[in-house]
């Protein structure tokens, strides 16, 4: 019997980092959304598609030659068989990747996507031999898989939040570190708010807020609501 796990969460909730340990406990696939997102901005970007270009981005990411590991101890991201690993990291990824997860047409070229490698990974031709997948983004629970075996919206209070990214991204959550994390965390917020689907927790889906949860705190609440 094959599980699915579906997990939602905004920027720096922590979903990676539930969601890797939970592929990695059940010895399931890992399917991070948000970097397919990522890359389709970096490939637009790359070439010269002015973001804002509804009807060029569509047809871009249409024809989008992605590759990711579903391996939740492996990061690798592939476009065209160039490694966007740390491209689609960067911060001027990060700041316009809403201006592409805005875009319907994207959206809809995406979630196929996504639904397809859900559906490979419940069947024995896929990377984990049909054990299942956690699939992690934004619309997971709501849209992309609503029928998920497990669906878990994870939230923290936005200091929280951005001491997190803070820590990851400068090595240090000091005031300093916070304040220049402070811009990108909250106005991609503001940027992604504007897709409907983001904001409801549906009917049937768990919220683990993990504000005051240290991380080992967190990963067993996670452990637990899959267990139910
Ligand atoms: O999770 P991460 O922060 O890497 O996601 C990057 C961006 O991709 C988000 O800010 C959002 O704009 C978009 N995204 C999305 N739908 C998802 C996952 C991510 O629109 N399922």
């Amino acid at each position: 019997m094959s599980l699915v796990i579906a997990l939602d969460g905004p920027s720096g909730s922590g979903k990676s980092t539930v969601g890797r340990h939970l592929a990695r406990v059940h010895g399931l696939g890992y399917l991070d959304t948000g970097a397919m997102f990522r890359a389709a901005a970096w490939y637009c970007h790359d070439r010269g598609i002015d973001l804002t270009d509804a009807d060029a981005v569509t047809a871009a990411v249409a024809a989008l030659p992605l590759e990711q590991d579903l391996d939740p101890d492996s990061t690798r991201v592939a476009v065209d068989g160039v490694d966007v690993t740390d491209a689609i990291r960067t911060t001027e990824i990060s700041t316009h990747v809403s201006k592409v997860a805005t875009n319907l047409g994207v959206r809809a070229e995406l979630k196929a996507r996504q639904r397809a490698i859900i559906a490979r990974e419940a069947t024995a031709d896929g990377w984990s031999g049909g054990r299942g997948i956690v699939a992690e983004g934004r619309d997971i629970t709501t849209v992309v898989a609503p029928d998920a075996d497990v669906r878990v919206l994870l939230v923290a209070r936005a200091e929280a939040r951005l001491a997190r990214r803070a820590l990851e991204l400068h090595g240090t959550a000091d005031a300093g570190a916070i304040e220049a994390t402070r811009d990108q965390v909250l106005r991609r917020d503001a940027d992604d708010s504007t897709v409907s689907q983001f904001h409801a927790a549906a009917d049937g889906v768990v919220t683990l807020d993990s504000s005051h949860l240290s991380l080992p705190e967190t990963l067993a609440a996670a452990e637990r609501i899959v267990a139910e």
